[in-house]
């Protein structure tokens, strides 16, 4: 569907581009042995090349670049054989070298594409620009004390992969499945643990407005965004204010700006510097880095089955629709448990359970799935009790309700309950003849032509029994019944 934002001169389109920067999943530093663990007291995790001591000498810490080639390979992006580190120079109280070291003409990983779903089951493809690794800065404190700020260094030299995309976004829905895509694909590469809270997925959101099949506009650069649903409100926001501008004769100015959580607004932080402003340069104390095809080879081959994959590989085999299989693999547990559940079951089923009400379920009491009462095999066999007809859907959520609270087993409690389904005729016969009895009346309008009255019928019988009849049976013989 198009976004489209109405202005006063006309239609506006969103034009759309992401950096994302995803701390690589590893024990230690990119250039050093520190520990890259979240969470540690302040400054206890800062080696000196971290601290920018003079005369220390950056390592490559080569689990870093396996886990950016892996990343890239699962972006379907080109690897490069050969990229190079530079400097990037600025002054940040938090960055003691007085320059990050990055990648900038050479990055590690060039030009690939990812596919993004869409709530109306179309799959849109989004190119991605390249990949590259940098340092994190440290992280300045300014709400310890009332005069001073502090600064902590355990984030300083972190692994980053910043992970740039085209603009090939068009609006807050397609920015929020890119990032979620994204995410989900590092996690199922564990290169990455794609926890936005923590930080260690964080977008810079680039956003600027045209009219349709005009030139691109100027772009305005939203720093930090921690959540898929704040880069979804700071692009509504920013193109509707961009649009104001415009539309009010003024001009944008390339820009870096701030999302206000809060207000759900953005606001300048700074004009935006140019690469030439930064005096880029090539490390000197580093070699130009190079893999070799072989090492690149050796990398895919540990490459796990990946979201899209694994979602044209439910739609094939098992018949479901796009939107179900895309909230199946959207996360590395949920198309796990999906598979276990659906060993020798009727897999469309299950898929159904999974995503309406073990997730609503679960949803409900502010649980993953890791602590979901019902495990994968429960939900299987409350699935085969459906099918084999010991039961109705009906009863299923009853049962499903009680497993939920005592995680108990599904056939233990249709045992322990009495839920069986009735499927013998002659008890339900002889139901069918006590509603039938009781309502002469509404029989002889039904035998009169009010057919609506069968559901009446079906209704009661279903009652009298529990709701344990076999809705089957009992149409058929309230059919013949009625028919006397
Ligand atoms: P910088 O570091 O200067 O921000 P990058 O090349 O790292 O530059 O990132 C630029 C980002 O901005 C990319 O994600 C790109 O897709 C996006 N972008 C470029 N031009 C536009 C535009 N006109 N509107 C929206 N996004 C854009
Ligand atoms: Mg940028």
């Amino acid at each position: 569907m198009t976004y489209i934002l109405k202005g006063e001169t006309g239609d506006w389109e969103t034009v759309i581009g992401l950096e994302v920067h995803a701390q690589v999943l590893t024990k230690s530093k990119l250039f050093s042995g520190a520990s890259a663990d979240f969470g540690a007291a302040p400054n206890s995790q800062v080696s000196p090349i971290d601290a920018g001591m003079p005369g220390m000498l950056p390592v490559i810490n080569k689990e870093c670049v396996t886990k950016a080639v892996l990343t890239g390979l699962g972006l379907n992006a080109v690897i490069n054989n050969v990229s190079v580190f530079e400097r990037k120079n600025y002054f940040y109280p938090d960055l003691p070298q007085g320059y990050q070291i990055s990648q900038y003409q050479h990055p590690i990983v060039g030009n690939g594409e990812i596919e993004i779903d869409l709530a109306d089951g179309t799959v849109k493809v989004i190119g991605i620009e390249r990949l590259h690794l940098e340092q994190d800065a440290g992280k300045s404190l300014h709400d310890q004390h009332p005069q001073k700020s502090y600064v902590d260094l355990n984030r300083s030299g972190n692994p980053l992969m910043e992970i740039v995309s085209k603009p090939d976004m068009r609006s807050p829905e397609e920015a929020g499945a890119y990032v979620t895509k994204l995410r989900a694909i590092v996690r199922y590469l564990g290169t990455c643990d794609g926890n936005m809270d923590e930080g260690s997925m964080r977008c810079d959101v680039n956003v600027s407005v045209r009219k349709f099949g005009a030139e691109l506009g100027t772009r305005c650069e939203i720093k930090n965004v921690n959540s898929v649903r704040f880069v979804q409100q700071a692009i509504e926001y920013e193109a509707r204010r961009q649009i104001e501008v415009i539309e009010s004769g003024g001009k944008i100015v390339q820009e870096t700006r701030l999302f206000d959580t809060k207000q759900g607004t953005t606001r300048s932080m700074r004009s935006k510097e140019d690469a030439h402003d930064y005096r880029y340069f090539p490390d000197p104390d580093l070699l130009p880095l190079t893999v070799a095809n072989d090492f690149i080879d050796d990398i895919r081959k540990t490459m796990p089955e990946l979201p899209d994959a694994k979602k044209h590989r439910f739609i094939k085999d098992f018949g479901m629709s796009v939107q179900d299989a895309s909230v199946l693999v959207q996360e590395k547990d949920r198309a796990e448990y999906f598979e276990k559940a659906a060993e020798g079951r009727d897999a469309k089923l299950v898929a159904n359970w999974l995503t309406t009400e073990l997730l609503g379920a679960l949803n409900k009491g502010e649980k993953t799935l890791r602590e979901s009462p019902v495990k994968a095999s429960q939900l299987g066999a409350l699935v085969g009790l459906i099918s084999d007809n010991t039961i109705s859907g009906r009863i299923a959520k009853e049962v499903f309700a009680e497993m939920f609270v005592s995680g108990k087993d599904p056939g233990v409690i249709v045992e322990e309950k009495g839920l069986k389904q009735v499927t013998d005729t002659g008890a339900i016969e002889k139901i069918v003849a006590e509603v039938v009895a009781e309502n002469p009346d509404k029989v002889a309008e039904y035998k009169g032509g009010k057919d609506k009255l069968f559901g009446f019928f079906v209704g009661s019988v279903l009652k009298k029994s529990g709701g344990k009849a076999n809705p089957g049976i009992v149409n058929d013989l309230l059919k013949k019944k009625l028919e006397e």
